[in-house]
């Protein structure tokens, strides 16, 4: 888009939303954005209720294309999609202009883009997306949207599917860990299987959510660390076994040098646990963030 036209379009109060810039000229809303595979040529959009006359719009429309102000033009269900190519001798705002005169010769009219409603019209939007809907349809869009955002989440539920996510993800740890390794990947699976089961439970992804995650995901990472410790037990000493494990752990654990012994093993895999699981979790913590910031409006234009 030059330069110009976009000056035209600031002035004309035209907002801008993803790679659109949508506004109001008189009671005719329009859409406009760069077609993409070309260099000077826009793609001007309205939505265009039923009208007996409509072929009037069309033979203007012809007009233009004969004439190079316009590379064609199209009505799909309700949507009138013109390829404007920009040039010196005019401005978008003319353009716009001409077209609201024509429409208003026919006495056009925009519809909501989901019923069949023509009064009353604004576009909505979450700031990523937007849509021209009445003041009915548009309120129980933000209704909608606003009773999702607030649904009483189950957080007990969503930790538990976590928590066994978590479970399953450590048996990688406890297998690679068996043969004395650590491994970022392990702790990769410890946080993904954690995530998913919070993902299948339903879980709201909030900021309260991931910090449930992290929660089941440590409990996971101790879980797979005990499990690692019994199986070098099992190593070292022949008759051991998991209950003989279970109630040697006070003692193991009440033991200053066994402890300072495990010190280097345990921040190893607190390291590895931290490479393998803090990208998901900040990734996941951003689109929480993000999530509970959006919210569905109505555009002033
Ligand atoms: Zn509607």
């Amino acid at each position: 888009m030059t330069e110009n036209n976009i000056e035209k379009l600031d002035e004309l109060n035209f907002k801008k939303i993803g790679i659109d810039r949508i506004g109001k000229i008189g009671n005719y809303f329009f859409s406009i954005e760069d077609k993409q595979d070309s260099e000077n040529e826009l793609i001007v959009s309205f939505s265009f209720a039923p009208n007996n006359n409509k072929s009037k719009l069309f033979e203007y429309f012809d007009k233009l294309e004969e004439n190079n102000k316009i590379t064609e033009y199209s009505l799909e269900k309700s949507k009138v999609n013109i390829i404007y190519i920009e040039n010196d001798d005019e401005t978008i705002d003319n353009f716009l202009n001409n077209i609201v005169n024509k429409i208003n010769e026919i006495n056009g009219k925009c519809i909501c883009s989901n019923c069949e409603n023509t009064e009353n019209l604004s576009f909505y939007s979450n700031g990523n997306v937007y849509s021209l809907l009445c003041e009915k349809c548009g309120t129980n869009v933000i209704n909608q949207f606003e009773d999702d955002k607030n649904k009483a989440n189950n957080y007990v539920k969503g930790f538990f599917a976590s928590l066994i996510g978590a479970l399953i993800g450590s048996a990688l740890w406890i297998i690679i860990g068996a043969f004395g390794f650590f491994a970022s990947i392990a702790g990769l699976a410890i946080s993904y299987c954690a995530f998913k089961g919070y993902g299948i439970a339903k879980g709201k992804l909030s900021r309260k959510g991931i910090i449930l995650n992290v929660i089941a995901i440590i409990i996971g990472f101790l879980f797979a660390q005990y499990a690692v410790l019994f199986i070098e037990f099992m190593k070292e000493f022949e008759n051991m076994n998991l209950l003989g494990f279970i109630q040697f752990t006070p003692i193991i654990f009440t033991d200053f040098e066994f402890i300072k012994s495990l010190l280097p093993d345990i921040g190893l895999g607190i390291l590895f646990a931290f490479l393998g699981t803090y990208r998901t979790i900040i990734n996941n913590y951003k689109s929480a963030k993000n999530a509970e910031n959006i919210k569905v409006e109505k555009l002033d234009l």
